[in-house]
């Protein structure tokens, strides 16, 4: 036992990136600040899926546990079109989800902006066009920002969001 604490006390902790840690901490601590100040502390997020294998879902998860802890910036995902001020689409525009993606779009008060998550909602030839797809995203919607990635990692969905933060 002994043995293992002084390991534990010599090596520290040897799963800890040092370099991603001060990166992520400098993004949110940017994008607190940018929250406060053109969001009054509180910007509220409704995600739509339009389309997509969840992957990008999956990754905004993560953006809720307590290391990227995106609440904590200020940074929430609510449930109604109503109580956001953007709108997260992520996944291909398919023809069944276009109608619905719009009403969502819709019921948002302005002003309102939507951001595009993951590269299917950007999606170009040879498949935009099928039996099934009607993208790309930005011929039925203002995309304000573009999220790049297949998916996309929390760390880039939160350089995003801070890229985003800047522009606006
Ligand atoms: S961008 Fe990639 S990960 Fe995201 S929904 Fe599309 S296929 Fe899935």
């Amino acid at each position: 036992m002994i043995k293992f604490w002084t390991r534990r006390v010599e090596k520290g902790i040897i799963t800890r990136n040092k370099e991603l840690q001060t990166e992520l901490e400098q993004i949110q601590k940017e994008i607190k600040q940018s929250v406060n100040k053109k969001f009054a502390g509180s910007l509220a997020i409704r995600m739509v899926d339009s389309g997509s294998c969840n992957a990008c879902e999956a990754e905004c998860n993560a953006l809720s546990n307590p290391y990227y802890n995106l609440e904590r910036l200020g940074i929430y995902f609510v449930a109604s079109p109503r109580h956001a001020d953007v709108l997260l689409l992520s996944g291909v525009m398919t023809f069944n989800m276009t109608p619905h993606v719009k009403d969502a779009y819709e019921q948002i008060p302005a002003p309102k902006w939507v951001i595009s998550l993951g590269d299917c909602p950007m999606m170009q030839a040879p498949f935009e066009r099928t039996y099934a797809i009607n993208a790309p995203a930005n011929e039925h919607l203002p995309i304000a920002h573009h999220i790049q990635g297949c998916p996309p990692t929390p760390l880039e969905i939160m350089q995003g969001l801070l890229e985003f933060l800047r522009k606006i």
